[in-house]
């Protein structure tokens, strides 16, 4: 921003009219467009080589100095500590395609670059703006309907189709391993629940626990839950087949009083019936958890010392201080419920575990609770060489479990490569055909931002960019629907022979997301920016400079 001013207004007098506040910068039309548009294609420029099963790895240090190696397009953005607010944007669109989609987080921030980068040339053309939007939102609602009618319908519990979703998924990530793919497909499947004609999945209900050491193919789905707490008492068994388990929300603990009282002791006997009171008063609880039949206990609160021992002598395996989100998932994975109050356990709020034990996971013990029947809720526990092999195969797992779900839900999907773009791009152009002088090139613009897809797919496997899209294009206009980038080959090929597939509702999201931050960015043509405060210390660090990576 480098018209720093106030805006000069002044009274017939000549007093000048201070509206903004002394520092505040403001940058107008051109130039505050071509800053912003700027922005945008810049984030756009460090996601695009990551595009696709070639894209190359990007190495991002935080300001602690900690490294993440990563691929992910929402995470790139996200580490990045961008600070230009229309960089910002982009960054955002990123993430709500993550939250909502789970995968084509670097797609949706190439194409709403390509969507910048084409609209500031019809700009320089003297188109205006708003011309570029009302084409872009016509042309982004024509693609979605061509996205549609292209689209494959799918059985949504088909685990074949279902793997090559996910396998599509991993491929472009570092870690991808088919076998992790097909983890997933399992997970997702298990935790589906019918609701009318449809599924629905809550990607919560799969609990991904990670811990470094062994192998990745070590990695394991779990019909259960697996708690990072060990067993509380050494003399408790450590291991309970066909568990009953209790699962309790308060503390098998003597209530602190919560003002101050004074009892006064005189004499050792007195001192004796007390404690023996408090003692008897724990046993009792114990009591109750033994009576109901359970014979393991998971408890959100803590556990007394007293409550601990009787609880051994009673056989029953006990955890403590487990989080809330892993006491509702147990719960589900269990088929049991949660109680608030010891004395109001009864049988039937026992949930069933055909195993639970603790287990000695590197240097830390754990509960595994497995064997549920039919859980509603279960675990991968995710096993790699070193931390940043299971950070990476933690974030290929939430891209694969989220393409599962995405199709479970709407069970519609297209092959990828950017053969849909390519086919979409296609159509588009016949359509704009139709269209008024400029909003037309807007449209027409649309349609070679989305063929940027294939383009980069292309130009990441080492390949020429120009040649593959004339083949490309000439292919689709033969009619030639799945016809796209086979980044492994380096040809034109038919993309579902090679099982390269991927969810409607992820391109859905994509052109969504892309073109409204595109038009939200075009829009702005006035960047009215207050003076900085002096911000206290954030606690990442000082506030770095986009791109600009800290030393701690
Ligand atoms: P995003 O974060 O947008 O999902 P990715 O790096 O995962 O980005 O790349 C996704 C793109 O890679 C999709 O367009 C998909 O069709 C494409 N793709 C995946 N596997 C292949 C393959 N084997 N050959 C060509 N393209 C592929
Ligand atoms: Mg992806």
């Amino acid at each position: 921003m480098s018209t720093a001013r106030a805006v000069p207004a002044v009274t017939q007098s000549g007093q000048p009219v201070l509206i903004l506040k002394e520092g505040t910068s403001q940058t107008k039309g051109r130039e505050a467009q071509r800053n912003n548009i700027m922005a945008g294609k810049i984030i756009g420029e460090v996601v695009k080589t990551a595009l696709g099963p070639r894209g190359m790895d990007k190495m991002l240090v935080d300001t602690f100095g900690d490294v993440t190696i990563t691929n992910d397009g929402a995470t790139i953005v996200d580490e990045m500590d961008v600070q230009h607010p229309a960089a910002k944007m982009m960054v955002e669109v990123a993430k709500t395609t993550d939250k909502e989609v789970g995968d084509g987080t670097t797609s949706v921030v190439v194409l709403a670059s390509s969507l910048l980068d084409k609209a500031e040339a019809l700009i320089d053309k003297n188109v205006h703006p708003t011309i570029i939007v009302d084409g872009y939102r016509k042309a982004a609602e024509k693609a979605l309907e061509f996205y549609d009618k292209i689209a494959i319908k799918v059985d949504p519990l088909d685990k074949v189709m279902l793997g090559k979703i996910a396998l599509t998924s991993v491929a472009s990530k570092l870690v991808s391993e088919k076998y992790l793919a097909d983890l997933t497909v399992d997970a997702v499947l298990q935790v589906a629940q019918k609701s009318g004609d449809q599924y629905k999945v809550d990607i919560d209900d799969i609990k991904v626990e990670k811990k470094p050491g062994e192998s990745l193919m070590q990695t394991k789905l779990i019909q259960g839950i697996v708690l990072d707490k060990e067993v509380v008492h050494s003399s408790m068994p450590k291991r309970v087949e066909n568990a009953k388990i209790a699962l309790l929300d308060c503390a098998l603990e003597i209530e602190k009083t919560e003002f101050d009282a004074k009892i006064n002791i005189e004499s050792p006997d007195q001192m004796k019936a007390f404690l023996d009171e408090e003692e008897q008063m724990l046993k009792d609880m114990v009591g109750k958890v033994v009576k109901s039949g359970a014979n393991v206990l998971v408890c959100q609160k803590g556990i007394d010392d007293v409550a601990q021992h009787y609880l051994a002598k009673a056989g029953v395996l006990a955890v403590r201080r487990a989080k809330q989100s892993d006491m509702e998932k147990l719960a589900k994975a269990v088929g049991g419920r949660v109680v608030s109050n010891v004395d109001s356990l009864t049988k039937d709020d026992l949930g069933y575990a055909k195993l639970v034990e603790e287990r000695k996971i590197e240097e830390d013990k754990w509960t595994f609770i497995e064997g549920c029947k039919n859980p509603r809720s279960v675990t991968l526990l995710v096993r790699g060489g070193t931390q940043r092999v299971v950070d990476e195969a933690d974030r290929s797992l939430h891209d694969s479990i989220c393409v599962v779900r995405d199709v479970v839900q709407k069970p519609k999907v297209v092959a990828g490569g950017g053969a849909p773009e390519a086919q979409v791009a296609s159509e588009l152009r016949e359509w704009a055909e139709k269209l008024s002088g400029r909003e037309q090139l807007a449209a027409l613009d649309f349609a070679e931002a989305l063929e940027s897809i294939p383009l980069i797919l292309a130009e990441n496997a080492g390949l020429d960019p120009i040649d593959i899209l004339v083949d490309l294009r000439s292919r689709h206009q033969k009619g030639e629907l799945w016809s796209g980038v086979d980044a492994f080959s380096g040809k034109v090929q038919d993309m579902t022979k090679l099982n390269v597939y991927e969810p409607l509702s992820v391109k859905e999201q994509i052109v969504k997301s892309a073109s409204e931050v595109a038009t939200m960015i075009l829009r702005i043509d006035d960047v009215i920016a207050a003076s900085k405060m002096k911000e206290p210390m954030p606690p990442k660090g000082p506030g770095e400079e986009a791109g600009k990576f800290g030393e701690d």
